[in-house]
């Protein structure tokens, strides 16, 4: 049987260590605050919303939440922003995407000053990545790099296939994978025969958005399988990218959805928000 990566007990873990770091440094008088800022009230959001605010009381880490209407314009959001960005006291900013349709997220993020960028998706953020340079890592591919780190699993001379190029996790993943010293492709929709390019991989993530479309088919025999998707299929169960019922016999070692990827975004958004606090 496969090694069963535990994102559950692993984002636990990080939560433990960030609730140490936070308490020795409010004995410093360090205080860490997270802005957070809703537009609108889709039902998703909210809860993605909920239980950050929930991360951030249990780490010690304060939050301010801004739960702004949906009409909210684009210039009365950017002008919070810039509040937000010159408030000494306000360490990390996070706009809970998506925005409403009248909104231009781009200009959004832009807007956020990249020193309290805890998603990391601002272009700065995005470019220090890529030249090897320290900035805030986006919190979904950072922590997939923590279950892969803390599970054992060596990085660097593997083969690795990201399939999926957005810009949240197929690309910040094959950069951070690169940076590890693994040998990266990225394969999305226009990728000839998938199959025989993710066959290659000795890890292999699975950013697709298409419930259990990765079969055995796509795996190589002892391979590292980490499955980003998130779906609920028609029983209304989650269950991933991955088929994982066929994959797992095959594979060395794969991330469980749920359990597996999913609880590690928020632990790596609390891990921003205190290396925020610490930027001078
Ligand atoms: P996205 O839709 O922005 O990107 C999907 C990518 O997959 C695209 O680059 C596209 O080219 C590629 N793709 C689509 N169909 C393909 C195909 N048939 N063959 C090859 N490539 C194909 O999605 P995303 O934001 O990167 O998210 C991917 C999945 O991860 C979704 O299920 C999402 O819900 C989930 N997700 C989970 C977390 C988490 O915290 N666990 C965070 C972000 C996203």
């Amino acid at each position: 049987m496969p090694q069963i990566i535990d994102g559950k007990a692993i984002s636990a873990q990080i939560k433990d260590e960030l609730k140490e770091k936070v308490g020795t440094l409010k004995e410093k008088g360090v205080r860490i605050c997270l802005a957070v800022i809703q537009v609108g009230n889709d039902p998703a959001s909210s809860v993605y919303v909920g239980n950050k605010k929930k991360a951030c009381a249990y780490i010690g880490i304060e939050s301010l939440a801004y739960e702004l209407p949906e009409e909210t314009t684009q210039e009365e959001l950017l002008r919070l922003i810039g509040e937000l960005n010159a408030k000494k006291e306000v360490n990390g900013i996070l706009v809970q995407l998506p925005l409403p349709d009248h909104i231009d997220e781009g200009a959004v993020i832009r807007a956020i000053d990249p020193k309290k960028d805890v998603d990391g998706f601002h272009p700065q953020n995005v470019g220090a990545l890529c030249i090897g340079q320290p900035g805030f890592v986006s919190c979904t591919p950072a922590g997939i790099l923590q279950l892969l780190k803390r599970s054992g699993i060596e990085i660097a001379g593997k083969e690795c296939v990201v399939i999926g190029r957005s810009n949240i996790v197929g690309k910040p993943m094959a950069l951070l994978l690169l940076r590890e010293n693994g040998t990266v492709t990225v394969t999305h929709s226009k990728t000839k025969d998938l199959k025989a390019v993710a066959k290659r991989a000795d890890i292999l993530v699975a950013a697709v958005g298409r419930p259990k479309m990765i079969t055995r088919d796509y795996v190589k025999e002892g391979a590292v399988v980490i499955d980003v998707g998130i779906h609920r299929n028609e029983n209304n169960k989650l269950c991933g990218d991955v088929d994982y019922d066929d994959v797992a016999p095959i594979c060395s070692a794969i991330t469980p959805v749920p359990g597996g990827v999913g609880p590690m975004t928020i632990a790596m958004l609390m891990y921003n928000c205190v290396e925020a606090g610490n930027i001078k």
